[in-house]
Order: structure tokens, then C-alpha cells, then sequence
């Protein structure tokens, strides 16, 4: 029986249920902790709006999330037990680093100048997988790794090495941020040639653009792609994300499509630093954006369109649970 870390221990891959495969609990980009306007860190304030959030999307089935946050990005292990236990949702943790331009290279930077820190990242993460994160004894499930707009930099190329080999040795699944969808090629050609397999990968974030002949160059490495941020309209309409996810799935590739939000929280709590507000304008452009959208709204609009209750659960719960099983 294959078996997958969740931050309250290792579980069977067949009670992952349905999966949001690139979820977040907080968000705090590196520099946060510099402004001395920023709101104090608050664990049980930003656990009560996950409980919340996660709730709703609960009453429509969800099971399991993935919190895709890297270790450079505020990943908060105490917290993700807090919320897996309170919410009862399965949370899968990640090890990795974020990309160069806005993750927290200077100390790797810094050691490049002696020592071979790919290795060193490989290390790291298979301390993370194997032995647990810090002392709490939480093991993560998979590995993150993200890159840039239209590159991979030298630095980004090193995590990506790195979790390679990590996944090569553990069989971790890897999930990448990209941006905008691009370089998702790139990031499954480097990965394969660092020897992981194909069908433990999800480029991420290829909702990003609409292009049909990029997703399937993708698709055709042998990888999963991600339509992982639903409703977050902000950064490119839900529509064309929605006529991808049909076109693809009507042509054979609903094995390797998975759904999820890239959300994050409540935005006035769950981001750290000065309290975030929305511009009005923008307001309509975040309003379909929760963990539940996909249940609710996407899931529905698919349906509709002649999406099976087949290929839905293929997306939901089998892909996520064959990427953990390494089916
Ligand atoms: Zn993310």
C-alpha cells in the first residue's frame, strides 16, 4: 500500500479523497519582517481564518490540500498541524525554495562562493523528507521548486537539480511554480535529465496563458500540468482557464490535469506584513478566489459543458493519488 507524509503523519494515498493539489495557509514574502508597520505574527489568528476557509470548501468534499509553500516563503509547520487537526483536511507539506527574484537566495549565494550548494539543497531537502522538518517530526510530502519569467537563473537551475535527485532517491513528487506558465517545458526537460520520473512531476501555474499547442508540449514530456489558480481573475480570466481545461480533457488528458487555487487565506490575515486590502477595483477580479471555487463554480461549469463525473474524479482524486503512488 502506498503510503504519503501528511503533516499529521503518513496516510494510505487511497484516503486522499479529493485534492487541491497547490493551496497555501500564509503568505509572507522575505523582507516582510523588515517593515516595522507590519502586523505582528499571529499563529492562532491566521489558523482561525484557515479553519474557516477550508470548512467551506470541506462541505463540498474536499479532503486534502497541498500547502505549496516552499521553505523560504514563511512555511509555518506548527501551523499546518494546527489546521489539519482543527479543519479535519489531510495537509501535505512542502520542502523546496522559491525562485531567485523573490525567495531568499542570499545565504545560498553567499556559500556558492566555496561549496557546491546544489548538493547542499539535495541535503536539505532530504533531511526534510526523510528525518522531518526542524524537530517536529513532521515530514514533508513534496518537493517545491519555482523559476522566473521566460528563465530558469543559475540559482533557480541548482533547486531544480537538487530536487531532482531528491525525488530520484525518495520519490517525493515535485511541484513547480512557474510564471505565467512559462519555462514549464524547460523545468520538465531539466528535471527528467536529472533523473525524475515523469508521472512524479506538476508544472504548476500553466493557467497562466491560453495557448493549446504550450500546455500539450508540455503534457507530452509525460508530466501533470496544473490549473492551480482558479479564480484568482487577477492575473488572467477564469473563462479561457476553463476552455484549456475542456479542450485538453476532450482530447485524452484528463489523466493529467489537476485543479486547484494558489489561495491563500484570508488576505487581511493570512499575508503577512501591513494589513492588505484589496483596491476596489480590483475587488471583482478576487471574488470567486477560496479553496472552494473549484468545487463549487468550476467543477459545475465543467459539467456543463460535458465533463464526465469520470474524468472530474480523475482530475480530483486519482491523479493526485497516483502522483503520491508513483502509479
Ligand atoms: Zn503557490
Amino acid at each position: 500500500m502506498a503510503m504519503v507524509n501528511t503533516v499529521l503523519g503518513p496516510i494510505s494515498t487511497d484516503e486522499l479523497g479529493p485534492t487541491l493539489i497547490h493551496e497555501h495557509l500564509l503568505l509572507a514574502y522575505p523582507g516582510w519582517e523588515c517593515d516595522a508597520l507590519a502586523v505582528p505574527y499571529d499563529r492562532e489568528a491566521i489558523a482561525m481564518a484557515c479553519v474557516e476557509a477550508l470548512e467551506r470548501a470541506k462541505a463540498y468534499g474536499m479532503r486534502t490540500m497541498v500547502d505549496a509553500t516552499p521553505i523560504d516563503l514563511g512555511r509555518d509547520v506548527e501551523l499546518q498541524k494546527q489546521v489539519s487537526e482543527r479543519a479535519g483536511i489531510n495537509i501535505i507539506c512542502a520542502t523546496g525554495l522559491y525562485m531567485e527574484a523573490m525567495g531568499k537566495p542570499a545565504y545560498f549565494k553567499f556559500r556558492s562562493q566555496a561549496f557546491d550548494v546544489s548538493i547542499e539543497m539535495y541535503e536539505i531537502f532530504m533531511k526534510e523528507i526523510t528525518q522531518g522538518i526542524g524537530d517536529t517530526g513532521v515530514k514533508a510530502g513534496v518537493i517545491k521548486v519555482a523559476t522566473g519569467h521566460g528563465e530558469i537563473s543559475a540559482y533557480e537551475e541548482m533547486v531544480l537539480k537538487a530536487a531532482a535527485r531528491a525525488q530520484k532517491d525518495t520519490g517525493t513528487p515535485i511541484i513547480t511554480h512557474t510564471e505565467e506558465g512559462t519555462m514549464g517545458p524547460e523545468q520538465a526537460a531539466l528535471l527528467i535529465s536529472e533523473g525524475a520520473a515523469p508521472e512524479r512531476i506538476v508544472i504548476g501555474h500553466i493557467g497562466g496563458n491560453a495557448n493549446l499547442q504550450y500546455h500539450i508540449s508540455i503534457l507530452e514530456k509525460g508530466v501533470y500540468i496544473a490549473f492551480d489558480r482558479l479564480g484568482l481573475e487577477f492575473m488572467f480570466p477564469d473563462t479561457l482557464r476553463k476552455a484549456c481545461i475542456i479542450g485538453l480533457v476532450s482530447i485524452g488528458y484528463a489523466d493529467r490535469i489537476m485543479l486547484s487555487h494558489d489561495y491563500c487565506g484570508d488576505y487581511s490575515v493570512c499575508w503577512q506584513g501591513r494589513p492588505f486590502e484589496v483596491p476596489d477595483f480590483a475587488k471583482p477580479l478576487f471574488a470567486n478566489w477560496s479553496y472552494a471555487h473549484v468545487f463549487k463554480d468550476i467543477i459545475p461549469a465543467l459539467k456543463e459543458a460535458g465533463v464526465s463525473d469520470d474524468k472530474i474524479d480523475t482530475m480530483m482524486v486519482q491523479n493526485p493519488r497516483r502522483l503520491f503512488s508513483g502509479e
